[in-house]
């Protein structure tokens, strides 16, 4: 519906502050949906190029994995190959059902076959078959589609956003992201914290208008075709959150950040190379957390070995002898992967991701593994593994890792296996931390509040239950704290509660000394331990 907006002001929550003025831009919420089905011919053609691109994106995976895991994609091709098989499929279409339906009842015929045979080998092809099915899938459902054309500066509106459509906006111009539904601890708003891009949630019913947009990431407010009146109002607060933003900056370059006498270590979160370009990235102690699964999100296929080389060296580069830790692949949940994650899933959150889908997708953790050992000769690299749930993950992680160093160097490549940590995110890790051998630990507290609190943390409405200051959540920090304290491990927490001044005096009062945040926080955070050291409360 086309309108006129003038003057309406809608109210919501804040998940990203910071002030943006531009055209309100409408964007369609997700790929991820039910796909609206076209005729008999436009369904076979559409099958007939997603059975294509899929070829496509398994031959070059298959390029980069070798040994065995080439052997697993050939079966996949060998299936995408077999005619016989594929014009059934083609006949299914030709009898009115759409392709993604046609393709999943094909599949899973198949699945159950090869799961109901007594061969053990025959069995674990399904898992294989089931790799397939979702890969074309996804592509007929439009994952990995053109990028959005949205114009510089503007406040994108969408119902709610999934982080991989926000990361194919171009938010170089600036601009902002109002949301009629969304939560502020979701993924979507934690990346636009990390670049800075002023968001607000839970706006409820904008309508579909064209219209000037004034976005306040601080008061929560997003204004249609404002008044004269209100642009100035607009932009004094606007000014006034840049003084105070300027005059925290002020402090960033002392040395160090101190309380009561001891030494707090605040590092950066980022999720590309890109992020290290923020003004303030430079004056942090390194980098406590580089979240390597938008990298899987950024091409549309998955990274070559060399593609992943490139950019945790040069990570590496930019921290010279600063500590950087790269948290291997933490896809699923709500950061589905086309041709990686599993689709289907009844409940993502609880499911196959982070390392538990890692390990059970050998093929491509090992390339990320490489990469990593590659890069760990140059410089100090630490990798922590994400929803590590028991030791026996760890550890399995951990041999495939030191099997993949041992290859690359009996081809007499240079590599290592670098200090090996685990994020601590599931609440059975914190409260059998002792069971764990590792260097570090890092404390992920979006996901441990999420599992502790039983409240999904991208479901907007539970908002004011996802609290990280519950006290069944601040028990569990401290015990990992004190955990690391008696045992000599280092522990961080890399969480958002890192970067919200609200909740430093708890995290700095359950012993943690080193904290990592998103780079746009950094100025504030050490502002507000500064003021706590010298007696002063929060703001
Ligand atoms: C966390 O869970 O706190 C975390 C840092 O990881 P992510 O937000 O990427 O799940
Ligand atoms: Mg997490």
């Amino acid at each position: 519906m086309q309108g006129s907006a003038t003057g309406l002001a809608y109210r919501g929550r804040t998940a990203s502050i910071g002030f943006a003025h531009g055209p309100l831009v409408r964007v369609g919420a997700d790929t991820n949906g039910e796909r609206v089905a076209g005729n008999l011919a436009e369904e076979a053609l559409a099958l007939r190029a997603a059975i294509d691109a899929a070829s496509g994106q398994i031959a070059d995976l298959a390029g980069i994995a070798g040994g065995e895991a080439a052997q697993i994609l050939e079966f996949q091709v060998a299936l995408l190959e077999d005619e016989d098989f594929i014009q059934a499929i083609f006949a299914s279409i030709g009898d009115g059902d759409p392709a993604d339906v046609a393709w999943r009842s094909a599949l899973d015929a198949q699945i159950a076959d090869y799961n109901s045979a007594a061969d053990e080998y025959l069995k674990a092809r399904s898992s294989d078959l089931a790799d397939l099915r979702d890969r074309v899938i996804n592509i007929l459902r439009g994952d990995g589609g053109p990028a959005l054309e949205i114009p510089s500066g503007a406040v994108v509106c969408a119902d709610d956003l999934p982080p991989s459509r926000f990361l194919e906006i171009d938010w170089s111009g600036g601009g902002g992201l109002a949301l009629l539904r969304g939560s502020p601890t979701s993924h979507v708003a934690m990346l636009a914290r990390a670049r800075g891009i002023p968001m607000v949630v839970q706006l409820g019913a904008i309508p579909d208008v064209r219209a000037n947009a004034l976005l306040d990431g601080e008061g929560a407010t997003l204004e249609l075709d404002p008044s004269a009146e209100q642009v100035r109002l607009f932009e004094k607060r606007r000014e006034s959150h840049r003084k105070s933003r300027a005059s925290a900056r002020a402090i960033l370059r002392r040395p160090t950040a101190s309380w009561r006498g001891e030494r707090i270590k605040l590092f950066i979160n980022i999720q590309r190379v890109d992020d290290l370009e923020h003004p303030d990235a430079q004056y942090a102690d390194g980098i406590g957390l580089m979240r390597t699964e938008f990298l899987l999100t950024e091409r549309g296929s998955l990274p070559d070995e060399e593609t992943q080389f490139q950019a945790y060296d040069a990570v590496l580069r930019w921290a010279d002898q600063r500590p950087v830790t790269i948290r291997t692949f933490d896809a699923g949940g709500d950061k589905p992967v086309a041709g990686f994650t599993l689709d289907g899933e009844a409940n993502p959150f609880l499911g196959v991701r982070g390392l538990r889908l890692c390990l059970a997708r050998p093929e491509i953790f090992a390339i990320q593994l490489r990469a990593l050992a590659r890069a760990a000769v140059r410089g100090n690299l630490k990798v922590m593994f994400p929803m590590v749930t028991s030791a026996a993950e760890l550890e399995a992680g951990r041999k495939l890792f030191a099997d993949v160093v041992q290859r690359l160097q009996a081809d007499g490549i240079a590599a290592m296996l670098p200090e090996l940590g685990i994020m601590v995110e599931v609440p059975a890790a914190a409260l059998a931390i002792t069971s764990f051998k590792t260097s570090f630990f890092s404390i992920g507290s979006n996901d441990l509040a999420q599992y502790v609190l039983a409240c999904d943390r991208s479901n907007g409405a539970l908002a004011p239950l996802m609290d990280p200051l519950h006290p069944a959540v601040l028990e569990l920090i401290a015990r990992t704290a004190e955990h690391g304290r008696r045992a000599a491990i280092s522990v961080s927490l890399c969480g958002d509660m890192a970067s919200d001044p609200r909740c430093l005096p708890a995290l700095l009062n359950c012993g943690l000394r080193e904290l990592s945040v998103n780079a746009s926080a950094l100025a504030q955070i050490k502002q507000t331990i500064d003021r706590l050291s010298s007696g002063g409360g929060l703001d």
